[in-house]
């Protein structure tokens, strides 16, 4: 194993394919970026694990507050669509703590950070105080100065200067990073970013009419303090809880053993049955009813789980997954990557035909069409008098997507009768 700095809660490489072995320059840089989804740290870990994912980060930072070592630091990661500066820099996922808007982080992913690039440089004193100056000279750089990107995202952009001084002040008085953080208590101090296992569901965050919750489990996306249901769960997907509707599985098991590979899973704190399934790729209600669980389906820490094995996802079509894509039920970003990839899909499949505009609605036309070629609709324009002509036709052919001088071309062979 490589290089990973000691803060790591945990190591979960990428694939080697998503990065270059070597290193070609020392580590002179630091470049943040934001993953465009609320994430843990193992997850945004695994979405580099997907070996056609062909990115890949250092370090990832998640909003657990967890630091997870992805790509060895002697090793140049994929993260800022520039060689140049990846060779030079160490580069950081760092989780969101709200979807979309400004792409909020929370002040303890970002603490971590400040501590992980104190630690780098300590580690590697090329530089010995960094500059952000808002151009890709500078010794703190952003992936927007290198591609046609909103990473990091207007938050994080904007704590940038702020993070480069508190990272200076710190190499300069010598200061020690902190040490990773004891794990947070099961009960109570719930976090955005938790996932919990509910029996009660509210419309809003001041409601007493309790309501049945259409799942068991969801993630908090926000907090209001004080609120008589302060947590809302999955933006507002699920619905606002509170903590007498929350299950704790606090209860340790009496005799916990290791987790093996495949056929049994460790409860780790935190878990709920649906994110077990998720892992697996395997429905929860099959794991329930393997091991017995029954509503409100409450598990322990360190309780061992059998997984059901026989389990084959069915997988829809590329098509319907696109049009579930444009329908934004799939999310942005390293979160849509991280449902694709963990619901059994080819993410960067998917997505390089979503960038293709298949599954768009209203492009029916286009899909019905797509399977013609430049003749066919030549043919189409030529027997059957199809499209309108002169500029009527030229906007609906490549609107279609077709090259308009390419089927004009063949318009004008049928009339001369060159071809038929
Ligand atoms: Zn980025």
């Amino acid at each position: 194993m490589g290089t990973f700095s000691p803060l790591c809660d945990m190591i979960m490489e990428a694939d080697k394919s998503n990065y270059t072995a070597k290193r070609t320059n020392k580590i002179y840089k630091q470049t943040p970026h934001h993953t465009a989804g609320v994430l843990t740290a193992a997850q945004i870990a695994r979405i580099f694990q997907n070996p056609s994912r062909n990115a890949s980060c250092n370090y990832g930072i998640g909003n657990d507050g967890k630091i997870v070592g992805i790509v060895p630091e002697e090793s140049r990661a994929w993260t800022s669509s520039s060689p140049s500066n990846d060779h030079q820099a160490i580069t950081y996922e760092v989780a969101n703590d709200q979807n979309g808007g400004e792409w909020h982080v929370s002040d303890r992913a970002i603490n971590r950070l400040i501590d992980l690039m104190v630690d780098v440089q300590k580690r590697n004193p090329n530089t010995t105080h960094y500059v952000y100056d808002g151009t890709s000279k500078g010794t703190i750089t952003r992936h927007d100065m290198f591609a046609n990107t909103t990473c990091p995202g207007p938050y994080l952009a904007s704590k940038l200067a702020w993070i480069t001084e508190q990272v200076n002040a710190r190499i300069a008085s010598g200061t020690e990073p902190t040490p990773a953080p004891a794990p947070s208590p099961i009960a109570g101090g719930r976090h955005v970013g938790d996932v919990v296992t509910i029996t009660g569901i509210f419309v809003s965050s001041t409601s007493t009419n309790r309501l049945t919750p259409s799942r068991t489990s969801g993630t908090i996306t926000r907090i209001i303090e004080g609120a008589k249901n302060p947590y809302l769960l999955d933006n507002g997907n699920l619905g606002w809880t509170n903590d007498g509707c929350i299950v704790d599985s606090s209860q340790p098991a009496p005799n916990p053993t290791p987790s093996t590979t495949g056929t049994t899973y460790t409860v780790k704190a935190g878990d709920c049955l649906s994110v077990i399934g998720e892992k697996f790729g395997v429905n929860w209600k099959d794991i329930a009813s393997l091991n017995e669980i029954h509503s409100p389906y409450t598990i322990f820490k360190g309780q061992v789980l059998q997984i059901p094995s026989q389990y084959k996802p069915t997988l829809k079509s590329d098509e319907e997954i696109c049009a579930e894509v444009w329908a934004g039920k799939w999310g942005t970003g390293a979160d849509r990557i991280y449902k694709l990839t963990q619901a059994g899909y080819n993410a960067s499949h998917i997505q390089n035909l979503v960038n293709q505009g298949v599954g768009k609605s209203g492009s029916s036309s286009t899909n019905s069409n797509s399977s013609k070629s430049a003749l066919d609709i030549a043919k189409e324009i030529w027997y059957n008098g199809k499209y309108g002509t002169g500029n009527e036709r030229k906007k609906k052919v490549e609107s279609m997507g077709y090259n308009y001088s390419e089927v004009q071309n063949y318009v004008n062979q049928l009339a001369s009768g060159k071809i038929k």
